[in-house]
């Protein structure tokens, strides 16, 4: 599982992340829930590798990845995992076999593992027929699951996702969710998602954390957090009625 330690970060005197506390799982499906700017990018990219935080560590197992006070900051690459951005991030002049390819060619995989690897992974979203497509030809939905493909490629231990859905449709929303769920088990991966999309948290968490200015405000199940709100920021957050 992740574990999480007394993370902080402030951006220009301001503070995003307030000495953030959090453990994770092995296989465990996290959601991290709250309004816009209260820091959930933040440590998702903190998680990664993508900022370096002030103070705190962060653990994967046994493994320590981030600990400032002891100078280890482990690149993203180094920190083994898959990440889904809002922006599908793609390589517009890649083909989609190549873009899924992408990351085994960075880490130096033999050609056939390639292939065998990126098959499987196309497979797993059922875009293999696509292979040779490039993204702009292909719909919002199948381009996150190219994205999505990339992402778990690599079989990361660890899957980040930031509002990986934010730009589709409702139907196709509910449909991704699932995708999303069946691959995550299928690989055994711990994942934290990012969103601020309470039917997103509902329909996928084990467990859901509403981030308040860079605290975590309340955590639990999704019912029982949608059901018994603890404080009255996450009693609107969650409210049914805003
Ligand atoms: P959203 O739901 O809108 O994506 P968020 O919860 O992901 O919001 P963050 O992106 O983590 O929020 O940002 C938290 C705060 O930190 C915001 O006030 C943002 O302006 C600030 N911030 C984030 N990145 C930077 C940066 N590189 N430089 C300066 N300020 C930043
Ligand atoms: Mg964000």
């Amino acid at each position: 599982g992740i574990s999480i330690q007394g993370l902080h970060k402030s951006f220009g005197g301001r503070t995003v992340l307030d000495h953030v506390d959090l453990t994770v799982e092995d296989g465990e499906f996290v959601c991290l829930l709250g309004p816009s700017g209260c820091g959930k990018s933040t440590l998702l990219r903190s998680v990664a590798g993508l900022e370096s935080p002030e103070g705190g560590s962060i653990s994967f197992g046994d493994d320590t990845v981030f600990d400032r006070a002891a100078g280890i900051n482990r690149t993203p690459e180094q920190r083994q995992l898959g990440m889904v951005f809002q922006s599908f991030a793609l390589w517009p002049h890649k083909s989609v076999f190549d873009n899924v390819a992408y990351p085994l060619k960075r880490a130096k995989v033999g050609r056939s593992e390639i292939q065998d690897r990126v098959r499987e992974a196309l497979m797993m979203v059922d875009l293999w027929e696509h292979k040779s497509s490039y993204p702009g030809t292909l719909s919002g939905g199948q381009q996150q699951r190219v994205a999505l493909a990339r992402a778990v490629v690599g079989r990361p231990r660890l899957l980040l996702l930031d509002e990986p859905l934010s730009s589709l449709d409702t139907n196709l929303r509910a449909q991704m969710r699932r995708e999303i769920r069946r691959i995550q088990q299928h690989i055994g991966a711990t994942a934290i998602y990012v969103t601020h999309d309470k039917e997103d948290a509902g329909g996928l968490a084990d467990r859901v954390l509403v981030l308040q200015d860079g605290r975590i405000a309340q955590e639990g199940a999704p019912r029982d957090v949608f059901v018994s709100p603890k404080t009255a920021f996450v009693a609107e957050f969650v409210g049914f009625d805003n």
